[in-house]
């Protein structure tokens, strides 16, 4: 089984307000459906969708007031909207996606996913469906409620469900030396060791607003399920056919995470 979590940065316009990519979320869809039938989780993420209204309303560092409880549905109905807009791509592509929302079966201990439950979205998957899932406003046991980030939701289910390998999807082709969109001379790491991934403290943050830490969060996530073995791939998804082909094992640009 693959996990394909595909970035904020790739569905959505992360620099204007509920803006979706429609152009790249449709060529995704198309791109699984042409990889061939396989086991496959969809992830994405929030971008400008579900992180402005976090951070307005302070979701992700959990309850100190009352106005938060309608910032809370706002944020999570964001997710919904553009989870539709994913969800009917694959649709259209003839892909069997189907919606499961991480809030109304998560409930995360201090931010974090504890003990989830992950039987539906893994019989769906043996059912042949592609569930559909992204990055959410859930309660939580410690601060009333938080934000689960669509990478840390990827790596619990690659470890929970024993996935071979998660494909993160991004805008840029892999993880740099430096953030390259701020930095010209930023040259591509194509192989991080977890070691290598934990000297990684100073790796740059990403450009636009994002509460879950950018690149730097995600390696950190990651490094979770590669410990245990998943083969984790860092991809460009706003170029045209590098998801196909890392679906279909292809050799590509991108930068592997390894043990
Ligand atoms: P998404 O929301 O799509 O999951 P993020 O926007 O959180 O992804 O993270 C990807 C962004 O991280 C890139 O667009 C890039 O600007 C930024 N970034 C910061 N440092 C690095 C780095 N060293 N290598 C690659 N990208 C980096």
């Amino acid at each position: 089984m693959n996990i394909l979590k595909l970035g904020g940065s790739v569905v959505t316009r992360k620099d204007k307000p509920k803006t979706p990519n429609i152009e790249a979320i449709g060529r995704l869809a198309h791109e699984v459906a042409s990889a061939g039938p396989r086991r496959l989780i969809v992830v994405h993420g929030g971008g400008s969708y579900g992180h402005p209204l976090a951070k307005e309303y302070d979701i992700y560092v959990g309850y100190s007031s009352p106005r938060q409880l309608s910032g809370f549905s706002l944020t999570h109905q964001a997710m919904v909207e553009l989870n539709r807009l994913v969800v009917e791509a694959f649709l259209a592509e003839g892909v069997p996606a189907i919606s499961i929302a991480p809030s109304s079966f998560i409930v995360t201990e201090d931010h974090r996913i504890a003990d989830a439950d992950f039987s539906v979205v893994s019989r769906a998957s043996e059912s042949g469906f592609v569930p559909v899932l992204y990055g959410d406003a859930v309660l939580d046991s410690a601060h009333r409620f938080t934000i689960l980030s669509g990478d840390q939701l990827t790596a619990r289910l690659a470890i929970d469900l024993g996935a071979k390998r998660i494909i993160f999807g991004v805008d840029v082709d892999g993880v740099y030396t430096a953030n390259p969109k701020l930095a010209k001379e930023a040259r591509l790491i194509e192989e991080l060791s977890l070691n290598q991934m934990r000297g990684m403290v100073r790796i740059g943050e990403a450009l636009s607003t994002d509460v879950t830490g950018g690149m730097l969060g995600k390696i950190q996530e990651a490094g979770a399920a590669v410990d245990v073995g998943v083969e984790v791939q860092l991809v460009n998804a706003l170029k045209p056919g590098v998801v196909k082909d890392a679906l279909r094992g292809e050799k590509i640009r991108c930068t592997w995470l390894r043990r």
